[in-house]
C-alpha cells in the first residue's frame, strides 16, 4: 500500500489532498479474493461483469485533473468498484455515482455503506450519460467509461466554472483522456494522454 502511494507520486500525482484521499483508502476492499495479491500494483482489475476496476495512476490523475473543492458537488459515471467514490467523497461535499450494471451497483452500494463512513454519497442505478437533473448543476463530472462524444446531457449539467474529466474514444482502439472547462457558456477541451477504458453504454442492466 505504501509502495503503491509512492509509485504514485513518482507518476506524478502530487496534490497533497489527492495523495492523501488515495492513501486511506484500501484497494484491497474493491477486489475479489483471488485477486488480492495484485490488489496493490498499478493495474486494471476485473471486477466481474466485464469490467474493470481502474488503475491507480489513472484513478489519481484524474482526480488531480479533477481539482475537486470540499464545497463541490461531483457526478460521477461508472461506480464500478467504487473505489474511486470514496476518494471523491473524502475531496467534496457530495458525490453522486451512477452505474448501469445492477450487480455491481447493489455491490459498490453495500460495501461502501457498511464498511466506510460515507454520507455524502447518492448509489444511483441508472444511465449516468443522462445525469440527474434534479441535482443538477455538478461543480465537477467525472466519466469512467469511454464514448465516441462527451455527453450532451452531461455537459449541459455541469455548472459554469466546472471541470469534467473523460476518456474519449476517437477510433476503436484508441482513447484520449480529455478535459472539458466551461466558462462563460465557452468549452475549452484539453487532450492529456492515452489511456483505455471500458466503453459508455447506454441503458441499464439488470444482471
Ligand atoms: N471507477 C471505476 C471504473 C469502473 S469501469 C472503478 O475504478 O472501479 C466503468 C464502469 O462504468 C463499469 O462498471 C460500467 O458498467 C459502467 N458504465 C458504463 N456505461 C455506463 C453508463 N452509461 N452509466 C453508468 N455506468 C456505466
Amino acid at each position: 500500500m505504501e509502495q503503491l502511494v509512492q509509485e504514485l507520486r513518482e507518476k506524478g500525482i502530487t496534490d497533497p489532498r489527492v495523495v492523501a484521499a488515495m492513501a486511506s483508502v484500501d484497494r484491497k476492499d474493491f477486489v475479489s479474493s483471488s485477486f488480492q495479491a495484485c490488489a496493490y500494483r498499478d493495474i486494471p482489475i476485473a471486477i466481474g461483469c466485464g469490467q474493470t476496476i481502474s488503475q491507480p495512476t489513472i484513478v489519481g490523475l484524474m482526480t488531480q485533473l479533477l481539482e475537486v473543492r470540499p464545497n463541490h458537488r461531483v457526478f460521477e459515471v461508472g461506480t464500478g468498484s467504487g473505489f474511486q467514490t470514496v476518494i471523491l467523497s473524502q475531496l467534496a461535499r457530495h458525490v453522486y455515482t451512477a452505474e448501469r450494471v445492477r450487480k455491481l451497483f447493489v455491490r459498490a452500494r453495500d460495501l461502501i455503506t457498511s464498511n466506510y463512513r460515507c454520507q455524502n454519497i447518492s448509489f444511483l442505478y441508472c444511465d449516468g450519460a443522462l445525469g440527474l437533473e434534479e441535482a443538477a448543476p455538478f461543480d465537477r463530472v467525472l466519466i469512467t467509461a469511454a464514448s465516441a462524444e462527451v455527453p450532451r446531457k452531461l455537459l449541459g449539467q455541469l455548472k459554469d466554472g466546472g471541470i469534467m474529466v473523460l476518456p474519449v474514444a476517437t477510433t476503436e482502439w484508441e482513447q484520449r483522456l480529455v478535459t472539458v472547462r466551461k466558462t462563460g457558456g465557452e468549452v475549452e477541451y484539453k487532450e492529456i494522454c492515452s489511456v483505455r477504458f471500458v466503453p459508455l453504454i447506454e441503458g441499464t442492466q439488470d444482471g
